[in-house]
């Protein structure tokens, strides 16, 4: 049987429960078990695939083609292995499936209710990994005291009874705000939403409070006097300079030991010498460098959530700071290009649906591809820079996406064994698909490996119709689907550093390790920058 962690938040949103789990959970892992993580998200979409990124940041993409919140993001990047549609479930799938079954009748002339039949359903995913992981974590999205939270909460207080103390744990994040004017920490609100996690019959076991300033010994006593829980275990979450140093801090208040003895884990030491090597990197680099990210939701940047983390991993890999510049794509024209990317060492042109925004990255790329400023097309980036260069350089000149605009020339388009499957176009392409590159490319300079396994997220692909003219016109197809039939990877000849990819490398990009693509870009970068 596995162990349980249950990770709550209070107070308010955004305090880090993502990064919170992700740190216990690396821990964990890094003491020997085997660790997954779990995300709860409470709202009624059945998936965030079609949430637009203002509301949502960031879709992230699992290898068997889940579209799932970002946190599971922050579990792949900290614990380095693979989540699947398994690591996360929605009120709407869970209310899918019931609804569902109660059509087919499986519910025999029952009431079907919210408890116990929502409830059931969220334990039985709570429980999808018992058994094959030591330790599971389970988070559960939005804060104690929301209406829709209600059911989660619920369903993990009766797993918790079901599986014994022993084996599971409640830890709850809170806030501890400092009030300039009394100048003093405020405990109340935490003391109040550990009140209402006890309405539920959950006690929290430890609580990590959120606090711009060190809580000392009394406070924490206090603190651990009102809400039940022992003084060591309220344990102080300080802002970090980077998110990846949050395991380090709490180590050094031995979390992990805590929770070790209150799960009866056996007793072992954490291994954070790799990790701790990667932290002093990002702290302390020798270089730096400017890139620009051009994109349209660069006013909200969880959007390119996976994409800076990656810049932060390829940095540390370079011993480099990489500061992001994001530029707005939509304010991008042939009259103030050279002055929007001015100072910039490399620019990567971001994913994105629709056409907004398209013509300003079309001419930020043509800007870069001729003044041999290192470039990286990602997705609808790539997409981008094949129809700059059949228009610029292979002298096509209307050619377009025909997900934007009728054009003769459509040199991104839906794949012919596609367009028939729904008028609105085709479905999409999802997940993990391996590529085959070409030996003499900066692709397999960077992968150093003739097959690659990439994340994809997008209906449409290279049309093939252009294959000829765009190759002999000097663009480099140096990657390809085992096939052979659709184009992964385009580079332009002479060009110190130009790759354009159909796949999303952001989304294998683990902390440590980073990605092979963003290292060697960020190198180029550094290259072209003198460093
Ligand atoms: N909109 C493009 C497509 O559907 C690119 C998608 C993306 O960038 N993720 O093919």
């Amino acid at each position: 049987m596995s162990k349980y962690i249950f990770i709550t938040g209070g107070v308010l949103s955004s305090l880090g429960k993502g990064i919170a789990s992700s740190s216990i959970g690396l821990l964990l892992k890094q003491r020997g078990f085997s660790v997954t993580v779990q995300k709860f998200d409470p709202y009624l979409n059945v998936d965030p695939g079609t949430m637009n990124p203002f509301q949502h940041g960031e879709v992230y993409v699992t290898d068997d083609g889940a579209e799932t919140d970002l946190d599971l993001g922050h579990y792949e990047r900290f614990l380095d292995s693979s989540m699947s549609k398994l690591n996360n479930s929605t009120a709407g799938q869970v209310y899918f499936d019931v609804i569902s079954r109660e059509r087919k009748g499986e519910y025999l002339g029952k009431t079907v209710q919210v408890i116990p039949h929502i409830t059931d359903e969220i334990k039985r995913r709570m429980r999808g990994f018992d058994g094959k992981r030591d330790i599971v974590i389970v988070e559960i999205g939005g804060t104690v005291g929301d209406i829709e939270s209600l059911p989660f909460l619920e369903a993990a207080r009766q797993l918790s009874f079901e599986v014994g103390k022993q084996n599971a744990l409640f830890v709850h994040l809170t806030y501890v705000p400092f009030i300039k004017s009394a100048g003093e920490l405020k405990t109340k609100p935490t003391q109040h939403s550990v009140k209402v996690l006890m309405e539920h019959g959950i006690m929290p076991d430890i609580l990590l409070c959120r606090a711009e300033m060190k809580l000392d010994k009394e406070i924490r006593a206090k603190i651990g006097l009102f809400c039940n829980v022992e003084e060591r275990s309220v344990i102080e979450a300080l802002d970090a300079e980077t998110i990846y140093e949050v395991p380090m801090m709490f180590a050094k208040r031995e979390l992990d030991t805590i929770i070790s003895e209150k799960l009866h884990l056996r007793k072992r030491v954490p291994n954070m010498d790799a990790w701790g090597r990667f932290v002093h990197r990002i702290k302390a680099p020798k270089h730096q460098v400017t890139i620009g990210l051009v994109g349209k939701y660069v006013k909200y940047q969880d959007s390119y959530k996976s994409i800076s983390e990656a810049f932060i991993h390829a940095g540390a890999l370079n011993n480099t700071k990489v500061v992001l510049k994001w530029i707005d794509s939509e304010h991008i024209n042939e009259s103030n290009v050279a002055q929007q990317l001015k100072g910039l060492d490399g620019i990567l042109v971001a994913p994105g649906f629709g056409s907004r925004g398209v013509e300003g990255k079309i001419t930020a790329i043509k800007h870069v591809r001729e003044n041999n400023i290192p470039f990286f097309g990602i997705c609808l980036g790539m997409q981008c820079a094949v129809i700059e260069f059949a228009r610029n350089v292979a002298g096509l000149t209307n050619a377009n996406s025909t997900e934007f605009k009728k054009s003769s020339y459509p040199v991104i388009d839906l794949m012919p064994d596609q367009k028939h499957v729904s008028d609105k176009g085709g479905t999409m392409r999802l997940g993990a698909y391996k590529a085959h590159l070409q030996k003499s490319s900066h692709a397999y300079k960077a992968y150093k490996s003739e097959v690659i396994t990439e994340r994809h997220r997008h209906r449409y692909e290279f049309n093939n119709e252009f294959r000829d003219v765009l190759t002999q016109a000097g663009l480099k197809l140096s990657g390809v689907s085992p096939d052979g039939r659709l184009v992964e990877i385009v580079e332009v000849r002479n060009h110190p550093w130009f790759v354009g990819v159909q796949f999303h490398p952001e989304l294998m990009s683990r902390a440590v390790t980073g990605h092979p693509l963003f290292a060697a870009f960020v190198r180029a970068a550094l290259v072209n920058s003198g460093g």
